[in-house]
């Protein structure tokens, strides 16, 4: 069916992102997962190019348009050459809004223009050793002392945890009051007792940097605070969680359609038994079936971006887009890899790349099991 999420101006977008993703990351990105990590200077150049920052308003920097599907363009560009080493996603779907909603004049004059250059890179610390689908079990404490918070505590599986230049901490402002303790502090590169830890092995996504942060008896000034007062935090978080959750979404059909894509291609080319492998009815009914639930995935996650856009988004709507393309996602590749046989666990084939970096998508952004857990508290039992 044909889509129409988009119109002349997205697909104009699209033909930068490729040309720009063609030429400065699809040559090196081999090495930086070797690397474990990608050089600032792309997320420079991307600045450059206008990729950062939509909703950044234009007077510091950005473009002032709030349109989910720049966004949508670029997270399937990136995930069409599998350059999942780019962290663009979460500075982007992630991040903006807490920048650009949360923040005040004097924060946005502070960080605002380097968000939307891609000088300032960001990430999110909301996971801690201990705590990580329960997030008011989180143990990162902040002490109001004058004019500064004493932070206090760790964070683990940070993305852009090694590159990042200002980081949206959830802490306790007071853990004697439940959600209502928590708060977002913007940690900044080089406060003294902010301090990272290894840059961690994962399964897959190898050039993406995964990192823990420690704080030690770290003066952060009450300037700051995101929002107008303490205690916001959870409530902060619960409002920007279902467009993270649609940004994963959405990446998540654009792999799965991908593999598919590269699938059906080997299948043409690659024969047994003096036939191609599509010449197998369990081929092609494996393949009707993947690409029809495929197909039926990505026509919710268009309709999910619309309702963003129109500021409709529900927390079901994006937990149900999350768990369902996702664990879609997880099949998809699963069976694309059983069809390329030992091929397909070959790392030279992307499909065996794609296998790697899809496990973690039902894990982070919230477990396919929480995401289960808030569509059923919604029937209200
Ligand atoms: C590559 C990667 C990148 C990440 N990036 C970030 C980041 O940038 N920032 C950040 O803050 N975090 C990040 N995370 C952390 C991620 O969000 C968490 O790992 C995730 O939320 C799950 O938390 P957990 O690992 O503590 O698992 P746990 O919460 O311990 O869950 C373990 C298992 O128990 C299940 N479970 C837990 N509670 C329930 C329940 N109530 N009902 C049923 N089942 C339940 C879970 O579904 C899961 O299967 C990242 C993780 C990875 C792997």
């Amino acid at each position: 069916m044909r889509r129409d999420l988009f119109d002349e101006e997205h697909d104009l977008f699209r033909e930068t992102v490729r040309e720009f993703l063609a030429r400065e990351v699809v040559p090196h990105h081999a090495q930086w997962e070797k690397d474990g990590i990608v050089p600032r200077e792309v997320w420079k150049k991307a600045g450059e190019l206008g990729m950062f920052g939509f909703s950044v308003p234009e007077e510091y920097g950005g473009s002032g348009i709030s349109d989910f599907r720049y966004n949508t363009v670029i997270v399937e560009e990136i995930i069409r050459v599998g350059a999942t080493g780019l962290g663009f996603g979460l500075h982007n779907d992630i991040m903006a809004p807490y920048l650009v909603d949360l923040t005040n004049d004097e924060q946005k004059q502070r960080w605002l223009p380097g968000f939307a250059s891609g000088e300032l890179i960001t990430a999110i610390g909301m996971t801690e050793p201990g705590a990580g689908s329960d997030l008011q079990g989180i143990r990162t404490t902040a002490v109001r002392e004058g004019d500064h918070y004493v932070v206090n505590g760790q964070k683990t599986f940070i993305t852009n945890g090694i590159n990042s230049d200002l980081v949206v901490v959830v802490v306790k402002t007071d853990p004697s009051a439940g959600a209502r303790g928590t708060s977002l502090l913007m940690l900044e590169r080089g406060m003294e007792g902010f301090t990272r830890g290894r840059n961690l092995e994962k399964v897959g996504m190898h050039a993406q940097d995964t990192a823990e942060l420690f704080f030690q008896n770290v003066r952060v000034p009450v300037a700051n605070l995101l929002g107008d007062e303490e205690g916001q935090g959870f409530f902060q978080l619960m409002n920007n969680l279902p467009q993270e959750r649609l940004s994963i979404a959405v990446a998540a059909v654009a792999a799965a359609e991908t593999v598919l894509e590269e699938t059906i291609a080997y299948c043409r080319d690659r024969t047994a038994f003096g036939r191609n492998l599509g010449k197998f009815q369990n081929t092609r009914f494996l393949l009707a079936e993947l690409a029809t639930e495929v197909e039926i995935a990505r026509h919710y996650v268009d309709k999910c971006v619309r309702a963003l856009n129109a500021g409709e988004l529900t927390a079901v709507d994006a937990a149900k887009a999350k768990w369902w393309t996702t664990e879609l996602q997880n099949r998809v590749v699963d069976r694309c890899v059983q069809l390329h046989g030992g091929y397909g666990y070959m790392l030279e084939y992307p499909v065996a790349k794609a296998w790697l970096d899809s496990r973690v998508q039902t894990i982070y952004g919230g477990t396919t099991e929480i995401m289960k857990e808030i569509i059923g508290r919604s029937f209200g039992f």
